[in-house]
């Protein structure tokens, strides 16, 4: 018989439902089914259409304006196939249902990844709370000034230590979130005050792989649209553009003491631009690092150069947009 000439790997994997084991709720008045990503398998989720239509008004419309005989019935009660991901129509479902659900996925270190393919169903079903809430954590989460900029590259550097010693990393400990999934959530939740400092973020990152890292920082690059890399790029060739209109004739006054500290400094200038190796060290931090060296200047010009780096630091900072920015700022530079 033919079918049996037929080999492995030509046989379908066999269709499999399954009733979702917390979800699939016994005094529910609407089933929705949803595939998996590689469509065999089909979860279906028993549910409460007062519920459903509270926190959406798309499921509202879609249970007052369909009539029920127009409704395939499933187990008794009408069913509604769902064209979403079963994954992603779960996590949303279990956000409606299981209050303590939020927290956990608000505690966990790859909250950002977690939260994002619920929060595009969120903005599918204009269920708004979830966007809000998404919006507000991005917001906290991510510095928007140097000096929380600051606080964070020391706790990760912390963070970093703690791994190394292979101890456990206390709980109290800021780490910014995942870059890549936190750019698609701010675009999907309108915080695009973040981007510029998550693009910046990626840059500051080793993309070898024989780099050493650790887990919890890798962005995930993969998930990055052309569009995006585009605008990676152009963020670093205009970093590398406004490093270099610096010159070291700006950070050196004549020395007062008749010292040869400006040879120091200009030594020492290139040992931060040198630094600012994108593939494994932000300006930002290797400017703070450096200056903290013990150099063999005057305590005047010592001052001063310090004072001159955090000027730049604090103009590289607020120009992250910039930076980061297609057109319309364009004329900044
Ligand atoms: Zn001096």
């Amino acid at each position: 018989m033919a079918e049996l000439a037929q080999s492995d790997s030509q046989v379908p994997e066999p269709r499999v439902n399954l009733r979702d084991p917390d979800f699939y709720i016994e005094d529910g008045n609407v089933v929705l089914s949803a595939k998996d990503s590689t469509h065999t398998h089909t979860t279906y989720f028993r549910l409460h259409k007062g519920m459903l239509a509270r926190a959406s008004p798309i499921f509202r419309d879609m249970f007052t304006l369909s009539s029920p005989s127009a409704m395939e019935d499933y187990d008794g009660v009408p069913l509604v196939e769902m064209h979403d991901d079963a994954k992603d129509l779960r996590e949303l479902i279990a956000l409606l249902y299981d209050p303590p659900y939020i927290s956990t996925i608000l505690e966990g270190h790859d909250f950002t990844l977690r939260i994002l393919g619920p929060a595009r169903l969120a903005n599918k079903y204009q269920i708004e709370w979830i966007s809000k809430m998404v919006a507000s954590q991005l917001e906290k989460r991510w510095p928007t000034t140097l000096q929380e900029w600051d606080a964070v590259a020391e706790e990760e550097e912390k963070i970093s230590s703690y791994l190394k010693n292979a101890t456990s990393v206390p709980d109290n400990l800021r780490r910014l979130p995942e870059p890549v999934s936190s750019i698609l959530l701010a675009r999907e939740c309108d915080v695009t005050s973040i981007l510029p400092f998550a693009f910046y973020h990626i840059l500051a990152w080793p993309l070898d792989p024989t780099e050493q890292f650790l887990r919890w920082k890798v962005p995930q690059i993969d998930l990055l649209a052309p569009e995006d890399w585009r605008r990676m790029f152009l963020g670093q060739q205009r970093i590398q553009k406004w490093l270099g209109t610096l010159h070291t004739g700006d950070l050196t006054k004549t020395c007062q003491r008749g010292k040869h500290c400006d040879v120091i400094y200009i030594h020492l200038w290139y040992n931060i631009a040198q630094g600012v190796d994108f593939l494994s060290m932000t300006w930002l931090v290797a400017a703070k690092h450096l200056i903290l060296d013990d150099i063999r200047a005057c305590p005047e010009c010592k001052q001063n150069f310090k004072d001159q780096i955090q000027v730049l630091r604090v103009d590289f900072f607020k120009k992250f947009p910039h930076f980061f920015q297609f057109s319309h700022d364009a004329e900044m530079e």
